[in-house]
């Protein structure tokens, strides 16, 4: 068994008997509550961490290091990592498991809760900033939105999803899987599916299959709504209302009459019974300008 390991050799953290026995010390069990399901095949955290960053000279931030298997990899490749963990119980085991980097700091929080300006300020010293991480998938959207509206400019968000919500991040307008997340996540950047993992290789095994997507973001921003609330709300209130036209979703919420409303809608090119899956970003942030202009005239009037 391949533990303890060999001095300079890292521990083998895919190895379910090594990953019992760490939680077995350490008298913790898997956290369903938590997300918990762990790596067991050491091919995909080498493949997740050699697709994390261009550069060597990057800090990787890592959210949910477990017991450290894709944490191992990454600070095998990146100048610094710093990884956050909500459960207390994993601390001690991180340790043990990450004594021989000096370059990874573990951070015991909420990734929900932390200051991520402050932390990338702290740790990252004029470095790029990605973040890595197989996402517990209780969480993956509100932890994706929290980092893209957190105002740090990472260079790339490369995450393990289950294999639908992969769908989703990375599908284009107008196709099934299109949705809100979509759209919102093709404001901030490209996402791109790397490669699918079978369920088989997490324990305990999850009942679907997962994917790897990296959403390479933009360095300066490439769409710029005159009211990013109102672009906001127009993808969410169109995709509310999925199976309806957008004017009919769009009626309800806006105060504009219903006949400038529909010319709004015309004006991008469309039918006026267009429905909201079919518009790209672009369309989303022309249609709220348009809007924008419409009410701010109704207001002088
Ligand atoms: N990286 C490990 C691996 O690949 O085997 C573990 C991945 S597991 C799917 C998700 C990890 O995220 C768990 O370690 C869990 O405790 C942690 N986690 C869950 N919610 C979290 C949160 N809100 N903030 C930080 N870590 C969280």
């Amino acid at each position: 068994m391949p533990w303890p390991c060999d001095k300079g050799e890292s521990m083998d953290l895919c190895n379910i008997s090594v990953i019992r026995e760490l939680m077995g010390d350490a008298g913790i069990t898997f956290r369903k509550d938590f997300g918990q399901n762990f790596l067991i095949n050491p091919k995909i955290p080498s493949d997740i961490a050699d697709a994390a960053a261009h550069s060597p000279d990057t800090l990787v931030l890592e959210i949910g290091p477990g017991v450290g298997c894709l944490t191992q990899e990454l600070a095998k490749r990146y100048k610094r990592v710093v990884a956050v963990e909500i459960d207390k119980g994993l601390i001690p085991i991180l340790d043990k498991t990450l004594s021989e980097f000096d370059n990874v700091t573990v951070i015991n929080d909420d990734i929900m809760k932390v200051d991520l300006p402050a932390l990338v300020e702290k740790y990252a010293c004029g470095m790029p900033v990605s973040v890595c991480a197989n996402l517990p998938y209780y969480i993956t959207t509100p932890i994706l939105m929290r980092l893209l509206e957190s105002g740090v400019r990472f260079e790339a968000v490369t995450v393990m999803v289950q294999n639908e919500v992969a769908s989703r991040l990375c599908a284009s307008a107008g196709s099934d899987d299109y949705g809100a997340i979509s759209a919102v996540i093709a404001y901030f950047g490209e996402a791109k599916r790397l490669f699918r993992v079978n369920r088989g290789c997490f324990m305990p095994a999850p009942k679907v299959d997962s994917a790897v997507v990296r959403i390479s973001l933009y360095r300066e921003p490439k769409y710029t709504p005159r009211d990013e609330r109102l672009f906001r709300n127009l993808i969410k209130f169109a995709f509310e209302m999925r199976r309806k036209t957008l004017y009919n979703a769009l009626r309800a919420k806006l105060s504009l009459d219903n006949e400038t409303l529909k010319e709004a809608i015309v004006s991008l090119g469309y039918g006026e019974s267009v429905r909201g899956e079919r518009l790209s970003v672009s369309d989303f942030v022309a249609l709220s300008d348009r809007i924008y202009t419409d009410l701010e005239k109704n207001s002088k009037t």
